[in-house]
């Protein structure tokens, strides 16, 4: 039997951590530490890059010791994606905080940048947002006179998180960034996956302070490990890794990761998608230099909604709680509830909208508005996913991760409200499994990522949908009345 382990590091947002895989697709052994979130000014976060590292580097010995070193056959690295890292060449040492994906910081930048936008977004897939990577940059160089200087000086290293991480995992050796990853910065070409001149000149960034753009599996670098040289063979960005990690490897399948807010991410084919309905055409990823390309949508509020309920509102007692209050009744009771409670994500972009909880009676009780608030999540998921059928993209099969997946009503409604399978991993660590997959075929265990998909990703729970054609669609038309009324 092949007892041999790949090795993830999943450098997240809050936290980071380490996650051994078995070639059967088990977790052998994880560990996790804690990543400080610093806030100097309203809407700026930063990290300490060094903190990130060690955290990492931590939890990478902690499991190769347990496990064993010298099983570990390949490292994986998926990351918060958009955070940037600016770093000295010669010392290695960050040379500021760096600038976290939520940070807003440059919104003013972006408003000013606006008339490019529809060059911007022809040439990335992305819109000009201050959460991208490529204004951030631009700030740090004219904010921070010791990225500035370096700048000048050619000193300048800058990196996505996982750039960060491989340069100091492989002693310097290499600076890289992963197409995914490098897919996100505003500075990328998506036909051509390379660094696009006029971008970097739009943008004032110095193409020598940039990382090369390589594959998402390969020999990225080696490492040494609980002292043992182990190569680095996977990378990718936490949603495109989750989305393999799914299995989806194929146009038309999705997957959709239900947490505080929610990522969906389709298959889009092997050419950069065109989105008309501000969906973001990305990397989902890239092998033997070809690229797979994916269209995304972010819903700002999904299982906050739920801990609203519990926290703000105080009409449930656990998340948990939600599933059994929304079975209690048949349905809503007419009541619908927009959670716009942090604005409203693709496709409507109103960062500025509130939410809305409408057809209010008398007999209204908790419980339908808890369903409601459920029923929320299949509904804004069928917002995205009729954006992705306007862009071309018909939606075959959802495969959905997360916290709120644990709830099996929530499951149910999906497919009803959609009308597609709604599928649900064994193993719920997506982000990490679709990082242990790349690993594993850049290390050449597996012929491509199908074949690790099939001895890695098993299939868990389906929910097949159960609703009539003509409920469906009242309920929809209902939502739509709501969500009129939060953006009129
Ligand atoms: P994140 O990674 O964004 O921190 P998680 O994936 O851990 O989030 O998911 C946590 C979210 O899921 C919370 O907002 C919580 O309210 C919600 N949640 C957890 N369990 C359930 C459940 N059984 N039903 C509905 N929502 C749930």
């Amino acid at each position: 039997m092949n007892d041999q382990l790949l090795l993830v590091l999943d450098a997240g947002t809050t936290s980071t951590r380490a996650i051994a895989f078995t070639l059967a697709g088990d977790i052998a052994a994880s560990a996790a530490r804690p990543i400080t979130q610093y806030y100097p000014a309203s809407g700026w976060v930063e990290h300490d890059a060094s903190e990130i590292l060690a955290q990492s580097r931590a939890c990478l010995e902690e499991v190769a010791n347990e496990v064993g070193a010298a099983r570990i056959a390949a490292i994986g690295i998926t990351n918060q994606r958009e955070t940037v890292v600016f770093w000295d060449r010669a010392s290695g040492e960050p040379l500021a905080r760096a600038i976290v994906w939520q940070d807003r910081r440059t919104a003013a930048m972006c408003a000013e940048l606006k008339s490019h936008e529809a060059m911007v977004q022809a040439r990335t897939g992305l819109l000009l947002d201050p959460y991208f990577s490529g204004t951030k940059i631009r700030w740090a160089i004219d904010n921070w006179p010791m990225v500035g200087d370096a700048a000048r000086d050619g000193r300048l290293a800058v990196g996505t998180v996982e750039s960060w991480l491989i340069w100091h995992l492989s002693g310097g050796a290499a600076h890289v960034t992963d197409a995914t990853n490098a897919s996100r910065t505003l500075l990328m070409n998506l036909t051509t996956s390379a660094w696009d001149a006029e971008l970097l000149d739009l943008f004032g960034v110095p193409a020598a302070a940039l990382p090369a753009i390589v594959d998402c599996a390969g020999a990225l670098a080696t490492t040494v490990i609980a002292g043992r040289t182990i190569p680095i063979t996977g990378a990718a960005g936490d949603q495109q890794a989750a989305a393999i990690g799914q299995g989806c490897l194929s146009p038309g399948m999705l997957k959709a990761t239900y947490g505080t807010g929610c990522f969906l991410l389709a298959h889009a084919g092997d050419t950069p998608p065109v989105s008309h309905n501000r969906l973001l055409s990305t990397v989902a990823w890239r092998l033997d230099g070809r690229c797979a390309y994916a269209l995304e949508g972010a819903i700002f509020v999904a299982g906050s909604a739920i801990q609203w309920l519990r926290d703000g509102l105080g009409i449930i007692a656990s998340s948990a709680e939600s599933e059994t209050l929304a079975q209690s009744v048949p349905d809503s009771g007419g009541v619908s509830f927009v959670p716009a409670l942090a604005g409203l994500g693709a496709p409507h972009w109103a960062p500025d909208a509130r939410g809305l909880i409408c057809g209010l009676s008398g007999g209204t009780t908790r419980a339908h508005i808890v369903r409601a608030a459920l029923e929320a999540q299949g509904q804004q998921t069928a917002d995205l996913v009729d954006a992705l059928a306007a862009d071309g993209v018909a939606a075959a099969v959802l495969r959905v991760d997360g916290g709120m997946v644990a709830n099996d009503w929530l499951c149910q409604d999906l497919a009803d409200t959609l009308g597609v399978v709604v599928e649900r991993p064994r193993v719920i660590e997506t982000t990490a499994m679709g990082a242990a997959m790349l690993a594993g075929v850049g290390a050449g265990l597996f012929a491509d990522l199908p074949a690790a998909a099939a001895a890695m990703a098993a299939a868990g729970r389906q929910f097949h949908p159960a609703t009539d054609a003509a409920t469906r669609q009242e309920r929809r038309s209902a939502w739509q009345a709501a969500i009129a009324r939060v953006i009129g």
